[in-house]
């Protein structure tokens, strides 16, 4: 077994989906909300020294306590920086990860910082261990197809070599597909490929919603 899993290890990798701010390991978040000043709830944290969630609600919560600390660009340059070294450290060469600039606004950060602190923490990452990040902008389904269109049109007027795709991530209960053809039709016209989140929560009928109703989506995620 040993054999195996040093071989998998050796094997060179590409990660094509994670959620930036779900990367983050408890260890940072402490350190991160520790110089911020803020006090992270007790039982964030199980005894063992993981993140304490038993459903996906209590997940959900966990994950936006942990979103919360971030509110500076060199937060994202660390939480960037960590996740990358994580992954070079399994033998990922490649990684893309999503951003959404509507949870950064929520803590009053704009995209251009939280572009930065990512594109720095990419560029320390790739010089000390050799890996390529980038960064898919997504939109947030249940906030609607016209916040949608804002955020694939900022994404558009605020391009960014670093930047390789527009997604949407969120509910997926909320609204049909079709209600977002014009934000990526946006990000379409302006040449960035499309992902869409489909199928994690609704089952096979919103893949096909996707494929049918989406035809600029190349990816479904
Ligand atoms: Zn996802």
């Amino acid at each position: 077994m040993k054999l195996i899993h040093q071989k998998i290890h050796q094997i060179p990798k590409v990660e094509l989906h994670s959620h930036l701010e779900g990367t983050i390991q408890p260890s940072l978040v402490k350190q991160i909300a520790k110089r911020n000043n803020i006090k992270l709830r007790d039982g964030l944290f199980t005894p063992q020294g993981g993140f304490a969630w038993d459903d996906f609600v209590t997940f959900l919560h966990a994950y936006d306590e942990v979103s919360s600390c971030l509110q500076f660009s060199k937060d994202y340059r660390d939480i960037t920086y960590d996740y990358l070294k994580s992954c070079s450290l399994e033998g990922t060469i490649y990684a893309e990860t999503f951003i959404s600039p509507d949870h950064a606004a929520e803590m009053g950060m704009s995209y251009e910082d939280v572009l930065s602190g990512c594109a720095q923490g990419i560029d320390d990452a790739e010089r000390e261990f050799g890996i390529i990040g980038r960064i898919i902008v997504t939109c947030v389904r249940h906030l609607g197809p016209k916040q949608a269109v804002r955020i694939a049109q900022l994404m558009v007027d605020e391009p960014h070599p670093y930047i390789v795709g527009f997604g949407m991530g969120g509910d997926e209960s909320q609204y049909v597909a079709s209600d977002f053809t014009p934000a990526f039709q946006i990000a379409n016209d302006a040449g960035y490929p499309c992902t869409v989140h489909a199928g994690e929560v609704c089952g096979s009928e919103s893949v096909w919603d996707a494929i049918n109703h989406l035809p600029m989506i190349s990816r479904i995620g």
